[in-house]
C-alpha cells in the first residue's frame, strides 16, 4: 500500500483518501470489481462515480491496477501486484466471478507460439474461463 501512495506522489499526484480506499479495496478483492463495486465499498463520504471512474484510470496508467473484460456488460479492475497470480472463472449464465491461485501456470508453448508469430515479448498473462457455475449446473440438472 505504501509504494502505491509513492506512486502516486513520484507522478505528481495527490494521494487523496479515495485513491487510497480503491488501492485498498483492490487489494483486498479476490476478484475483480466493477467501479460501482468498488464505490459501494468506499466509506462514507463517498466520492462520486465519474471520481471513482477517473482516479481507476489513472491508476491503470500508472500501472497500479489493471483493467479486465471479463463480461461484455462491464469492465472489472483488479489491483496490479507482484507476485499475486490468479486466474477466473465466469459464469455466463448469471454472470457471476470466482476466481483461484493455479498451482501451475506453465504458459511458456503459448508465450512461445506468440513470440515466434507476433515477436511479441510475453511478460503476463491474464486468464478467464467462461461457463457455468455451480449453482447455474446445479439449477439445470435439477430442472432435468
Ligand atoms: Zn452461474
Ligand atoms: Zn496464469
Amino acid at each position: 500500500m505504501k509504494s502505491a501512495i509513492e506512486t502516486f506522489r513520484n507522478m505528481g499526484h495527490p494521494a487523496t483518501r479515495g485513491r487510497g480506499e480503491i488501492m485498498r479495496i483492490l487489494a483486498e478483492s479476490p476478484i475483480p470489481l466493477s467501479p460501482r463495486e468498488i464505490r459501494e465499498r468506499i466509506p462514507d463520504p463517498k466520492p462520486d462515480a465519474s471520481t471513482v471512474y477517473r482516479n481507476l484510470s489513472l491508476m491503470v496508467s500508472l500501472g497500479l491496477a489493471r483493467s479486465v473484460a471479463l463480461h461484455e456488460r462491464s469492465r472489472r479492475y483488479e489491483a496490479a501486484m507482484d507476485g499475486l497470480h490468479r486466474h477466473r472463472v465466469v459464469c455466463r449464465r448469471c454472470g457471476s466471478i470466482e476466481s483461484f491461485q493455479p498451482k501451475n501456470c506453465d504458459l511458456s508453448r503459448i508465450e512461445k507460439d506468440i513470440r515466434g508469430t507476433l515477436g511479441f515479448d510475453v511478460t503476463d498473462h491474464s486468464l478467464e474461463f467462461f461457463g457455468a457455475c455451480a449453482d447455474c449446473e446445479g439449477k439445470q440438472r435439477g430442472r432435468r
